[in-house]
């Protein structure tokens, strides 16, 4: 296959200054034991919207600036690859598929990746802040620290798994989830909150979705949740306590993408239950809940950034084998700009998936 020497990419050249696509982007060339990836399709992700808008918050709920331009966007790839570079190992075969996921590099050294918890290396980069990510059709991915997808995978939906599907499964996991317990999750019907849902019933839990209007109530109640709530119309707190008899859930998965979902979040906690934190609004936020409850009913309060890539290929495996099912449309890769907009009002069901590779 003829590798040629610019692609299409979607930039940003300066962020909160919208999308250009750039037809004569260079393709990389695969350096020392990388490998050089076609890209066949991306999912897009509420992070990839808030950082080329320049207002995604970092820990200290600051907007991240420090960010590589032109930004290319994209974290929830899927690829094939086309090229070895020198010294990649010979178990890695050119047309296998691979996941561009968030995290791009790490260091393998450091206290976190010898933990397995290599997402939060210190040294690590990332395809959101540091390097391109999937708005194009070719990228150069670490061989080191390649996501290596099984070849009976469907690479049109497995690509929201590698961010939004990764992340609630750690979240449920997170909440030490059992058969039988009861999970609310927040922004049910969205790209994260869709699959906390499947996540959550394939541990076995009663799930109560809660998100806005009639039809993302039949989308959830089509994932398999026993109960859904309309915060539009509904007390949402006072719902689930009387859901439960009373008692609250034993976890709340918060996936919606703004301050005022989390608010009251830890409200509809049983005793001992645990709010998972996963959605991360772009203002600074905070819970308000009193301290006195936290320690009273002992809370535990869980934040969660992305996971390992082990626990990426066991999210991946779920949705392998048929347990989960992300719901995706596919779109062209010029739509970019407008599914920003459509993400930006909350308007999507799912996942929406750019078909970026043209040919395949
Ligand atoms: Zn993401
Ligand atoms: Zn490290």
């Amino acid at each position: 296959m003829a590798i040629p020497q610019t692609q299409t990419a979607a930039t940003v050249p300066k962020l909160g200054g919208g999308v250009v696509f750039d037809n004569n982007y260079p393709v990389p060339k695969p350096g020392q034991n990388e490998v050089l990836a076609k890209v066949l399709y991306s999912g897009v992700c509420q992070s990839d919207l808030h950082t080329q808008a320049g207002i995604a918050s970092g820990h200290d709920g600051k907007p991240i600036v420090n960010i590589k331009l032109p930004h290319v966007g994209g974290h929830e790839g899927v690829g094939r690859i086309v090229s070895l570079g020198p010294g990649v190992d010979e178990d890695i075969k050119v047309g296998r598929f691979v996941g561009i996921r968030f995290a791009s590099r790490i260091c393998r050294r450091c206290e976190f990746c010898l933990a397995g918890t290599e997402q939060y290396c210190t040294k690590s980069t990332n395809h959101l802040h540091h390097e391109d990510g999937s708005f194009q059709e070719y990228i150069a991915l670490d061989a080191g620290y390649l996501t290596l997808l099984p070849d009976d995978i469907d690479p049109v939906t497995i690509g929201p798994v590698l961010c939004a599907g990764l992340t609630t499964y750690k979240a449920v996991k997170n909440a030490n989830v059992r058969a039988g317990h009861t999970v609310v999750v927040v922004g049910a019907g969205g790209g994260l909150g869709h699959l906390a849902v499947q996540y959550a019933l394939a541990q076995g839990a009663i799930v109560i979705g809660v998100d806005g209007g009639s039809e993302k109530g039949d989308f959830i109640r089509s994932l398999g949740a026993t109960h859904y709530i309309d915060f539009t119309t509904t007390d949402v707190v006072g719902k689930v306590v009387e859901l439960t008899n009373g008692v609250g859930a034993n976890a709340v998965v918060v996936t919606a993408g703004n301050v005022k979902a989390f608010v009251l979040a830890a409200d509809m906690l049983k005793v001992g239950g645990t709010l998972s934190c996963v959605g991360i609004p772009p203002e600074k936020g905070f819970l308000e809940t009193p301290i006195s409850r936290i320690v009273i009913k002992g809370l535990h309060i869980t934040g969660n950034l992305v996971g390992s890539l082990k626990e990426c290929l066991e999210a991946v495996d779920l949705v392998r084998r048929g347990v989960v099912k992300p719901k995706v449309v596919v779109r062209p890769f010029e739509d970019l700009p407008a599914v920003y907009e459509e993400l930006e009002r909350g308007d999507i069901t799912g996942r929406i998936v750019l078909k970026i590779a043209k040919d395949e």
